[in-house]
């Protein structure tokens, strides 16, 4: 009789042979109606196995995550902030390209592709004074 939680849902279960009793998974199936027969995980809070959740769903606290995600961080190389970093730096550098050519210095190829986020493109004289001015911004306006 301790041996049920509500109505019917049994709280223990004896596994090999009778010899060990644990606690019974409380979930109960949505298509059956019936209990989960697996036993539930000694880590469990909620007394449900491993299929049903028991194993956790991960740290709620801001400082928790954080700790998380720095110890599964390897280099950072493919973070957020790398990959705007890179992506400004490909975008200045195509800009440059583009002056390359608005100022008629080459004659080659241009580069092909999909532009870098970020990416404004110069194709006059002005945009050129735009994009020098916002690369130096302590140099004085002419
Ligand atoms: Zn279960």
């Amino acid at each position: 009789m301790w041996n049920t939680l509500g109505g019917e849902m049994e709280r223990f279960l004896l596994t090999a042979g009778g010899r060990i009793t644990c606690l019974r998974c409380t979930a109960k199936s949505s298509r059956t109606k019936k209990q989960c027969g697996r036993p539930a995980l000694i880590t469990s809070t909620t007394t449900v196995c491993q299929f049903h959740g028991g194993r956790g769903s991960g740290p709620k606290t801001d400082e928790g995550r954080s700790r998380i995600a720095a110890a599964h961080t390897k280099h950072g190389e493919y973070s957020k902030a790398a990959k705007a970093s890179t992506s400004a730096g490909l975008a200045k550098l195509s800009q440059l390209e583009d002056v390359l050519y608005v100022l008629k210095m080459t004659s080659v190829k241009r580069s092909q592709g999909r532009k870098p986020l970020g990416y404004k493109p110069v194709r006059t004289i002005k945009d050129v004074f735009e994009l020098m001015f916002d690369t130096f911004p302590n140099k004085p306006r002419c």
